[in-house]
């Protein structure tokens, strides 16, 4: 799955590779994944139009045109690819976006998870599905005081808290874990336990693993594979996430996985005390 520097990555190519292009034609072969337009709603909302520029919140990728916006959400497996038109269609691709200068965009996803929003312009951070998100870990709001807030009303694990979207957005799996080891908290810690140090760390290491794994193009491992040509490389720097059985690079202990609300979950038991 896509986590917030993933997409970071595919929002910086994209933008490399298709800004200033006009749409000449749209085709669609699965109209559920557009979730407040009909097909040709959709069809004549951008037809004729030119990307002036990509954008990117949380997961969310934002495609900008004069005056309306389309916010692509990649799920689990979405991806994009561009190909010249004479390319047959895979089985997996979604919506065709013909440009006019022969080149195609190409939403491919096996899993049919993925979503599109229509939205004008201004209305993006006011209107779901954006409006709905708390703040990237990075911004200014995001304080000791606003994160102590919230979480003093959750009694879930803190690994849930931190993957719920409405909390911080733009950590993911992989993200929560390297931050939880970094912070030593146990994963299954209730959210209003956690210290003032805990809520300080939370905040200090989300913004470095975030900052870290986008400057290297996110994490590419089995479970997401970037489609136009980048390959991430944080999963050579990855602290527990995907460590099962290894050695704790702090201590030497047996790095173990556990279910945390269904969610695979690496932890040291040494660094990580309940
Ligand atoms: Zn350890």
């Amino acid at each position: 799955m896509p986590e917030l520097p993933e997409v970071e990555t595919v929002k910086n190519t994209l933008k490399n590779l298709i800004t200033g292009k006009e749409i000449r034609d749209i085709d669609i072969f699965y109209s559920k994944m557009i979730r407040n337009a009909t097909e040709s709603e959709f069809k004549i909302t951008f037809m004729g139009k030119t990307i002036k520029d990509i954008d990117r919140y949380g997961k969310y990728l934002i495609f900008l045109f004069d005056d309306i916006a389309l916010i692509s959400h990649l799920r689990m497996e979405g991806k994009y690819f561009i190909k010249d038109i004479d390319l047959p269609r895979e089985k997996h691709e979604h919506v065709i976006f013909y440009f006019t200068d022969g080149t195609t965009l190409r939403y491919n996803d096996t899993r049919k998870f993925g979503t599109y929003d229509i939205c004008e312009i201004k209305d993006i951070y006011t209107n779901s599905p954006i409006s709905k998100l708390g703040y990237e870990p990075f911004e200014k709001e995001v304080t000791f005081n606003y994160l102590q807030n919230k979480l003093q009303k959750k009694s879930i694990a803190i690994k849930s808290s931190l993957l719920d979207q409405t909390i911080l957005t733009g950590l993911g799996n992989i993200y929560v874990d390297e931050v939880l080891f970094l912070s030593k908290i146990h994963p299954e810690t209730q959210s209003n336990k956690l210290t003032k140090r805990n809520i300080q760390d939370i905040i200090k290491y989300s913004r470095e693993v975030l900052n870290k794994a986008i400057k290297l193009g996110g994490t590419t491992i089995r479970s997401y594979t970037s489609s136009l040509g980048v390959t991430g490389r944080f999963q050579n720097e990855l602290l527990i996430h995907m460590r099962k059985d290894e050695a704790c690079y702090t201590c030497g202990t047996t790095i173990d996985k556990i279910k945390v609300n269904g969610r695979g979950t690496y932890y040291c038991k040494e660094c990580q005390k309940k």
